[in-house]
């Protein structure tokens, strides 16, 4: 038994888990806390929610932690150093990994975390046996982890595996991060709900504007999910708009790096359903050379929202690859 701690830091909270790497998709012990608002508070809330872990670890017994592995939102240089993070304010060039590890008394490894949700996916699970899988996280924005050849590709300077920010239409809508027409505008939840938006000021989605309490401007992502639940109409063709848009962005992607398999994963992962078949068909009929070629696979990530932390305790303390299919 080889325990690890991953700290998988969001927007809104932070996840401390304590996993068995040999065994990581059962969290044994976890403990969350709010995200501090201001940069230099980051590193004590990440200390306090691995403390509580540690302490609870070593109160039943379960035996010594080997490392502790951070996953943050942004930019993360391969010394650990947060260089941009949209989604958290403050948090660029605050210290995480000396503090972090002075305080706990055990090495500290930083990274972005959709790099390690990727990496939890393909050691444990629906990336498991395949050498080259590609995770796009499909929530507020998009995040993405790229597995090359069985390694977490980091690029040169660890900034690689960004694909919401690639642009799929330069005349689109401005994204935070100072162009216009990223993927992400179009294929996260917050894309969702402005397709959604857009689709009821064209007065196709009657039904959604009054779920949003009679206001266009009102509908999120959750608004059209719940409608395409009960089988509204326009719902149902922003699903189908939005999952074209997904099939691009893979497509895309595929072009680049031909993978074995493209792993949907963040909070739009739970209704993966509603566009899935959508995504794929549209990925089809964009990739290159469809009809000659061995076509990805276009699967959900099965880790869910504990991915992050899995795959950041994983990175700790390396364990062994699952065998590869042959090939
Ligand atoms: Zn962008």
């Amino acid at each position: 038994v080889t325990l690890a701690i991953g700290v998988d830091v969001g927007g809104t909270k932070v996840l401390a888990a304590a996993v068995d790497t040999t065994d990581p998709t059962t969290i044994l012990v976890s403990h969350r806390v709010p995200t501090p608002t201001r940069g230099p508070e980051i590193a004590a809330a990440l200390v306090d929610a691995a403390r509580h872990v540690l302490d609870e670890v070593a109160a039943k017994g379960l035996g010594p932690v080997a490392g502790v592995g951070v996953g943050l939102p942004g930019l993360v240089d391969l010394d650990g150093m947060l260089r941009a993070a949209p989604n958290l304010h403050g948090g660029v060039g605050a210290p995480i990994r000396g503090p972090l590890s002075d305080a706990l008394g055990l090495p500290v490894v930083v990274d972005n975390d959709a790099n390690c949700a990727a990496w939890a996916e393909v050691v444990a699970g629906a990336g498991r046996g395949a050498s080259h899988v590609l995770l796009v996280t499909l929530g507020t924005g998009i995040g993405g982890g790229f597995v090359i050849d069985g390694r977490l590709h980091h690029g040169a300077h660890g900034f690689a595996g960004e694909p919401g920010h690639m642009v799929v239409d330069r005349a689109g809508p401005l994204c935070p991060c100072g162009r216009h027409g990223c993927w992400e505008r179009y294929a996260s939840g917050n894309g969702l709900g402005r397709l959604a938006r857009e689709a009821a000021a064209r007065g196709d989605a009657p039904g959604l504007a009054a779920l949003a309490g009679g206001d266009a401007e009102a509908i999120r992502g959750e608004h059209v999910a719940a409608a395409a639940r009960d089988a509204d109409a326009g719902a149902l063709a922003v699903f189908e708009e939005f999952g074209g848009w997904v099939g691009l962005g893979v497509a895309n992607l595929v072009n680049l790096l031909d993978p074995d398999l493209v792993l949907v994963g963040g909070g739009l992962a739970d209704v993966a359903d509603l566009f899935l078949e959508h995504a794929r068909a549209a990925f089809a009929g964009e990739v290159m050379g469809a009809a000659d070629r061995v076509p990805a696979r276009l699967e959900v990530a099965t880790l869910g929202s504990d991915a992050g932390a899995i795959g950041a305790a994983l990175l700790a303390v390396p364990a062994p690859l699952p065998p590869f299919a042959a090939r």
